[in-house]
């Protein structure tokens, strides 16, 4: 599995990277964190980098490539990984791109977290009363000057990314602003295992019997319960998920999670 999560700063990649750690047993590479770990360690690349970083703005691509193109060589991202806060710019993920291509791997797909920039703001400025009631440091970028710099970065040069990947067929947007969990689940929905093809009417059988029993043993019930969190955070309202035309068009995790929330409106 190997996953982008794209999103402004404060848009929560950093906790659903952990939660899909967890889940698909893969790697989180974040470029911030690798960064920052280098400037800790005063090494000459984040000798560098500090200052570009204490201003908010994007590291040179060279450097950043150069560090996901060693980190994704490593034997523990063998299972796969979740990129968070790379790649920030169209030049990045072309890059991503010929890495992946030469070692014969695709992306299974890119998660847009869609927030709103006023209640970012906010978001942050709590992040950063947290840090300091914990003792913690403040990142030196964890200021409202610098904040404005970083949003800009990203709105300029790597919002374009969106576009990039839509005419991949590779992105799925998440309304970031939704619960936590909620935001979870539909990251999960979309990443869910397809469902086995049926290859013969026995096979159609088999299933049908098996999701009999699922419905008696409660199972349905709760699957419809998870279809209607996720539908929530995937920006679409379960009343208005009627359209043949629309449901089409969706990929097909999408049109299960629609499935099972249809269902639970006709029973309303
Ligand atoms: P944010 O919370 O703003 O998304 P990150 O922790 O991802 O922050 O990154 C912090 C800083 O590290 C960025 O403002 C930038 O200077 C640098 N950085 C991280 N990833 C990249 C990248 N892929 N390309 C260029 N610069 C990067």
């Amino acid at each position: 599995m190997r996953l982008i999560l794209l999103g402004p700063p404060g848009a929560g990649k950093g906790t659903q990277a952990q939660r899909l750690v967890a889940r698909h047993g893969i790697v989180q590479l974040s470029t911030g964190d690798m960064l920052r770990a280098a400037v800790a360690a005063g090494t000459p690349v984040g000798r560098q980098v500090k200052d570009i970083m204490d201003r908010g703005e994007l590291c040179p691509d060279n450097i950043v490539v150069s560090i996901i193109a060693d980190r994704i060589q490593q034997p523990d991202a063998k299972n796969g990984f979740v990129l968070d806060g790379f790649p920030r710019n169209v030049a990045q993920a072309e890059a991503l791109e010929r890495m992946l291509h030469e070692k014969g791997l695709d992306l299974d797909g890119v998660v847009e977290l869609k927030v709103d920039e006023g209640q970012l703001v906010r978001r942050i400025e709590s992040r950063i009363k947290e840090t300091l009631a914990r003792g913690e440091p403040l990142r030196k970028d964890d200021d409202p000057e610098v904040l404005k710099t970083r949003l800009d970065a990203y709105r300029r040069q790597t919002a374009p990314l969106i576009h990039h990947y839509r005419e991949k067929n590779l992105i799925r947007a998440v309304d970031g602003m939704a619960p936590m969990d909620e935001v979870t689940a539909a990251i999960n929905w979309i990443f869910a295992k397809p469902k086995p093809k049926k290859t013969s009417a026995k096979l159609a059988n088999t299933q049908k019997t098996k999701q009999k029993s699922m419905k008696a043993a409660g199972g349905a019930k709760k699957s419809k319960q998870t279809a209607r969190k996720a539908a929530k955070a995937l920006r679409r309202p379960v009343k208005a998920r009627g359209s043949k035309v629309a449901a089409a068009k969706r990929p097909a995790a999408k049109k299960a999670a629609s499935k099972g929330a249809k269902k639970t409106a006709k029973r309303r």
